[in-house]
This record gives C-alpha cells, sequence and structure tokens, in this order.
C-alpha cells in the first residue's frame, strides 16, 4: 500500500511517498514559501534526478496539487495514478488531551486540532490546512492524524501538572503535553525490539537530540515523563531554545529590556539554546569547530547542553527506580559521537560502559555499550514519516 506523508507548516509542506510493503521511500519534497513570492518545489524521486518547479503557490491547496503532479509526472513521477495512494498520513501537533493514538480524520477531529489552535498556534492552524488541502485534492481519501503529543498523554497527573492553581489547568488545559512524541514512540518501541527487552516492565530512555531536543521515560512503552512542556520550550538545553529557566527571567527581561512577554518568548525560543550561549551558531558541528578553535562560549554552550541531558537521564532513572536501555537519536544523538561519550560519562553511577570504537560510528543502529555495560546504551535512527506511515496504515487497512 502506497501512503503519502504531509507534514504542513505555516508557509512549507514536506512529503514522503512510501510503499508500506517494503518501507521504501518511492519519492520526497518539499514545497517552500507558500502564499509568499518565489514559492518552489523541490521533488526527489527515487532512482531518478531531483527536479525543482519555480511556480506560484498562493495557498497549500495549490502545493499538494503541485506535489501530486509531481508524483504522476511521466518523467519524474513515481506513480501513474493518483489512485495507487491508498492513504494519507498527516504530523499534526497538539490534540490537548483528546487523543492518545492516531485517529482516522473525520470533522469531530479537525474540530479538536482547531479547538487546540491555542496550544499549537504556530502549528495547529498549518496542519488543518494541510488535512482540508488533501481533502480538497483527493476526495473520499482516508487521512490519519499523528499526533506530536500522543505519546505524552499516558503520563500520570504526578508527572504532568505544574504547579500553578488548578483553575488555569481546568480552565485552559496548562499541563505537560510533551511534543516529538512519533519519534520517542518509534525509538522507544525499536529500542525495546533491537534489544530484545521485556514489552511490559522495561524502561527506557530515549534521547531525542537534534535542533529541538527532547527526553522521554517510558516503562513498558508507555511514556511516563518527557521533557518538553506545554510548549516546545520546556526541557533540554536546545539549538535556539532555553530549555528549563526560572520563570521569573521572563518578568526581569520584560522590564529591564522594555520588552512586550512575545517579544521575551521569542527570545526564548529563537535566540536562546547553544544559539544564545555561545553567539557562534545553533549548529553542533559549527560549535564543536569553535569549541576545538578555542572559544569558550562555544564550550560551555557544550558542556550545558551535555550537563542538561545528564541531569535529565538522573531525574528519569530516579523517576522509573531504573533503568534497562538509553537510545540515542536525533541529528545529534545519531551522528555528534563526541556528544553521546560526553552524556555518557556522567553515567558511570549506573554502570554504563562505553565502547568507545562503536561509539565513533554514526547514523546507524548499534549499541554504544559494551556487553558488560549495566544498562544497554544505544544508537535509534528516528524516522517519523515511517512511523506515520505505519500509524496510517495500522488505522485504514
Ligand atoms: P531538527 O530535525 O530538530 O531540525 P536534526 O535532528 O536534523 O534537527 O539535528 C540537527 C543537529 O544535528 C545540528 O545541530 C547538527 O549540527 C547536528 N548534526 C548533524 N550531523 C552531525 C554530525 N555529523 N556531527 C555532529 N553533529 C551533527
Amino acid at each position: 500500500m502506497k501512503v503519502l506523508v504531509i507534514n504542513a507548516g505555516s508557509s512549507s509542506l514536506k512529503y514522503q511517498l512510501i510503499e508500506t510493503d517494503t518501507e521504501e521511500v518511492l519519492a520526497k519534497g518539499l514545497c517552500e514559501r507558500i502564499g509568499l513570492e518565489g514559492s518552489k518545489l523541490t521533488h526527489s524521486p527515487e532512482n531518478k534526478d531531483d527536479y525543482v518547479k519555480e511556480q506560484e503557490m498562493p495557498t497549500h491547496t495549490t502545493a499538494v496539487q503541485l506535489v501530486l503532479e509531481a508524483l504522476v509526472d511521466p518523467e519524474h513521477g513515481v506513480i501513474e495514478h493518483i489512485d495507487e495512494i491508498s492513504a494519507v498520513g498527516h504530523r499534526v501537533l497538539h490534540a490537548g488531551q483528546v487523543y492518545s493514538d492516531s485517529v482516522i480524520v473525520n470533522d469531530d477531529v479537525k474540530k479538536v486540532v482547531k479547538d487546540c489552535f491555542p496550544l499549537g498556534p504556530l502549528h495547529n492552524p498549518a496542519n488543518l490546512i494541510g488535512i482540508e488541502a488533501c481533502e480538497e485534492a483527493m476526495p473520499g481519501k482516508p487521512q490519519v492524524a499523528v499526533f506530536d503529543t500522543a505519546f505524552g498523554q499516558s503520563m500520570q497527573p504526578k508527572a504532568y501538572m505544574y504547579a500553578i492553581p488548578y483553575k488555569f489547568y481546568e480552565k485552559y488545559g496548562i499541563r505537560k503535553y510533551g511534543f516529538h512524541g512519533t519519534s520517542h514512540k518509534f525509538v522507544s518501541g525499536r529500542t525495546i525490539e533491537f534489544a530484545d527487552l521485556d514489552k511490559s516492565s522495561c524502561k527506557v530512555i530515549v534521547c531525542h537530540l537534534g535542533n529541538g531536543a527532547s527526553i522521554s521515560a517510558s516503562i513498558g512503552g508507555k511514556c511516563v515523563d518527557t521533557s518538553m512542556g506545554l510548549t516546545p520550550l520546556e526541557g533540554l538545553i536546545m539549538g535556539t531554545r532555553s530549555g528549563d529557566i526560572d520563570a521569573a527571567v521572563v518578568q526581569f527581561l520584560a522590564n529591564n529590556e522594555n520588552l512586550s512577554v512575545e517579544e521575551v518568548l521569542n527570545i526564548l525560543n529563537k535566540e536562546s539554546g547553544v544559539l544564545g550561549i555561545s553567539g557562534v551558531s545553533s549548529d553542533f558541528r559549527d560549535l564543536s569547530a569553535a569549541a576545538e578553535d578555542g572559544n569558550e562560549r562555544a564550550q560551555v554552550a557544550l558542556d550545558a547542553f551535555i550537563y542538561r541531558v545528564a541531569k535529565y537521564i538522573g531525574s528519569y532513572v530516579a523517576a522509573m527506580n531504573g533503568v534497562d536501555a538509553i537510545a540515542f537519536t536525533g541529528g545529534i544523538g545519531e551522528n555528534d559521537c563526541a556528544t553521546r561519550g560526553k552524556i555518557c560519562e556522567y553515567l558511570g553511577y549506573l554502570g554504563v560502559n562505553i565502547d568507545p570504537e562503536n561509539n565513533s560510528k554514526r547514523g546507524e543502529e548499534m549499541y554504544i555499550s559494551t556487553p558488560d555495560s549495566k544498562v544497554k546504551v544505544m544508537v535509534i535512527p528516528t524516522n517519523e514519516e515511517l512511523a506515520i506511515a505505519r500509524e496510517t496504515l495500522a488505522l485504514v487497512k
């Protein structure tokens, strides 16, 4: 079965056409600058040259039309007819407390996505537009919404409640939701298979370290805690996000820099993290190069990032009263051997023993711990599109 996976942003739309029988990516691509001047589609079919089409895309519906045209194009396409696509799977950010699993889209689901606009103001409107654009372009085709918040829904109140007046939870749903859920579910599931852990009781920590970074703790594949919160701002230090800070910093900066709360939040989301500390870059390759050249702030940024991850791992081991396996994923988790190694240096008290030779490899599924390590540590590359295609298949077949 062929599943089209869509990740719609406010002015962009990423897609992959996946053959679920073989889990092969038949084509992938990106529409950029939707609704702006200079929009273009970059289409990468398997075993064929990339194809770039510069054409006005006033709306997401036009973008979806162009994607479908590219997929059936006699020269650059990978299928003969749109009917070969059996279903569409959408990445959707927020489902509040309503859905703890993926669902087939209907009017009720679209209403939930809309009701969650205040909780995901940047993503949910774009996700809904993506769903509606596909409905228009492919009427009657089954569509599935795969929510980034679904995995975190198994957390208990002790993990998700913020210690603020309860009425704000009741009135607005202010609580920890967690994000990157599709990745955490995929990677924790694969970790259990890879290490042959007990499916009902195993304790797993997944470190999803990319430009956005988060960490989750799960028991028997069910999330018990995760580091992102009401929004993706909470938790680890990230490329440009601060992660955990004292909330009073917002008031201090607003008063002393004469900024609005929105402006301070913009700083915390876009100008902070390792970029903010280093002043160099949000990209770990640039940071490592700068630190090697003697840039002290770049070194502090890297050290602070590593320290925060290690502290979270420690707190999740405490929360679960143990851990069987720790998996690294995301651009940094999969590729940055030095950062991985330094995080693991903090974990000696758990009996973690890293094999430096294995840890010098990148991008592949593997153990980086030695066979006698008390906790298994591994790299499990994430694949959110494949996860969305699998969830879609499971619901429509
Ligand atoms: P996101 O999906 O959140 O945008 P990614 O998961 O693609 O981010 O991760 C991006 C990060 O991964 C960047 O900081 C980048 O420097 C880092 N990264 C990618 N490849 C390497 C590598 N070979 N060595 C070190 N860091 C890498």
